[in-house]
């Protein structure tokens, strides 16, 4: 088994783009295949600078490696289209040669002009098909001399398919089944352009046949140009590959997940913003791979090795999944709380150290394990600015409400008490914070809640004597002392 993923570096690599790359990877790694990374760039109008970077930057940080493709070598190389020009423009000449292609020298604007001439209501649509190719000039309606001649003079030029009517042309689609169609409703397609440059039918094919690839696994909006390149593979005397196009994904409202209406619903489409949002790369790799396939059993969460044990193509559904960002926030949970708060702590020290200067990571680590449990992303955390700075508002309500003329008073003697312990744990402050009740004859919610706003300025959060003890006994005090003063007076 070999299989590819052919992204095109026309933008940052959708999200779409990954879930292809993950099932090819995917069912590689369940039969113990060959996945190759090909980078079809032919089409230099569509060019994007770092497109190719992020390419490379979103599969390692998704955990999907590749055996062969830039940068990593392999028998079947250039990786690159761009670097393969020569051997397109060979089978395009091989076509011409096979009287399978032809030579058409027509404008833009000359094929313009014909659509318009023939458009009518019966015939809404005209193509450079059987129906028009007689009318139009090309190496058919010309002479044999006057195409050299105009090619010999440097006239532009594209080579087209010669796409003969009343065929039908089937193919068995892994997760469609037998799909049909008639050669009829394809037109006589391009595939080199007056550039030079193959489109990406041509190139697609040449390449999936010399790379020796025997599953082609790509999005069902590709599932239209099929028809195309099982013609191709037919003219050029070669075997297909099986074909397997994956459900589209839905925005939540139900149509496409395209750029705008995900955008509108706040749904990242590209896999750099969820990067950047700080999700969890396996959270994210479990959820594409559950977008569109299931592995029969009701298990959701799974380790990259469980999903390849148990992938196979018949579990991909055809119908389109809608994307569930909820969903998504349950697995980036579940994989948060599953990592040691020094290693969450290790990968957003640098935004820490940024926002709060001077930070340890042994104390990011301890703010993590603190919050863990009201995490959804690990640098939720660094919201929480209270674990890091001297809070410098009191929630108003809750001060109104709660805050009584005995609060300031006593939190200026617990500091005090404070001050009297040892070892600085949760377990002693919690024993020394009942001592202070007895003590004093309160309840326990007349220091529980004046302590708590002093420290975080909050109601609520997180358990009080681990935040203390996290805090450490200068800023405790410190903090108790401020409240005492500066609270209700
Ligand atoms: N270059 C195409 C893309 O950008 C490849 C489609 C295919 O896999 O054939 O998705």
């Amino acid at each position: 088994m070999r299989v590819r993923f052919a992204p095109s570096p026309t933008g940052y690599l959708h999200i779409g783009g990954l879930r292809t790359a993950l099932y090819n990877f995917l069912l590689a790694k369940r039969h113990g295949g060959t996945f190759l990374l090909r980078i079809e760039d032919t089409d230099q109008t569509r060019f994007v600078e770092d497109a190719e970077q992020d390419i490379f930057d979103s599969l390692t940080w998704a955990g999907i490696s590749f055996d062969e493709g830039p940068g990593k070598g392999g028998s079947f190389g250039p990786y690159h289209q761009s670097a393969r020009s020569a051997r397109y423009k060979d089978v395009a000449d091989q076509l011409i040669g096979l009287g399978k292609a032809y030579v058409a020298f027509d404008s833009s604007g000359e094929i313009e002009a014909l659509k318009e001439k023939l458009t009518s209501l019966e015939n809404p649509n005209p193509r450079y098909d059987y129906a028009t190719r007689s009318e139009m000039t090309n190496s058919l309606t010309l002479s044999k001399e006057e195409t050299v001649l105009r090619m010999g003079r440097g006239d532009e030029y594209v080579v087209r398919l010669l796409v003969h009517p009343g065929k039908e042309v089937s193919f068995i689609d892994a997760v469609r089944g037998q799909v049909t169609f008639v050669s009829d409703a394809v037109d006589d397609q391009v595939l080199i352009k007056s550039d030079g440059l193959p489109t990406y039918h041509l190139a697609n094919i040449v390449d999936d046949h010399d790379m020796e690839i025997t599953h082609v696994i790509r999005g069902e909006e590709w599932l239209s140009s099929t028809p195309k390149h099982i013609l191709l593979y037919d003219a050029l005397g070669w075997t297909a590959p099986q074909m397997a196009h994956l459900p589209l994904i839905l925005s939540p409202s139900g149509g496409k997940l395209s750029k705008r209406n995900a955008e509108s619903e706040g749904i990242p489409v590209s896999v750099k913003q969820y990067r950047d949002k700080g999700y969890e790369p396996e959270a994210l790799v479990n959820f594409l791979a559950l977008l569109g396939w299931n592995p029969g059993t009701d298990q959701e969460l799974m380790t990259v090795d469980e999903m390849a044990a148990a992938f196979s193509l018949d579990r991909v559904g055809q119908a389109g999944v809608q994307f569930d960002l909820q969903k998504l926030a349950w697995f980036n949970e579940q994989y948060l709380r599953g990592r040691s708060p020094l290693s969450i702590a290790q990968t957003i020290y640098p935004a820490a150290a940024d926002r709060y200067p001077g930070v340890s990571l042994e104390f990011v680590a301890g703010a993590v394990s603190l919050m863990l449990e009201r995490l959804s992303f690990a640098s939720d955390v660094l919201d929480a600015a209270y674990l890091f700075e001297d809070p410098n508002s009191f929630d108003e309500t809750a001060v109104a409400k709660r805050w009584k003329e005995n609060s300031g008073p006593l939190c200026a003697s617990f500091s005090k008490k404070l001050g009297t312990i040892s070892p600085w744990t949760a377990e002693s402050l919690q024993v020394c914070l009942k001592e202070f009740v007895e003590e004093n004859g309160i309840g326990i919610g007349e220091i529980m809640f004046p302590a708590r706003m002093a420290l975080s300025g909050l109601p609520s959060g997180p358990d009080l004597y681990a935040m203390m003890a996290l805090l450490g006994v200068d800023s405790v005090q410190r903090r108790l002392l401020r409240a005492s003063t500066s609270i209700g007076v």
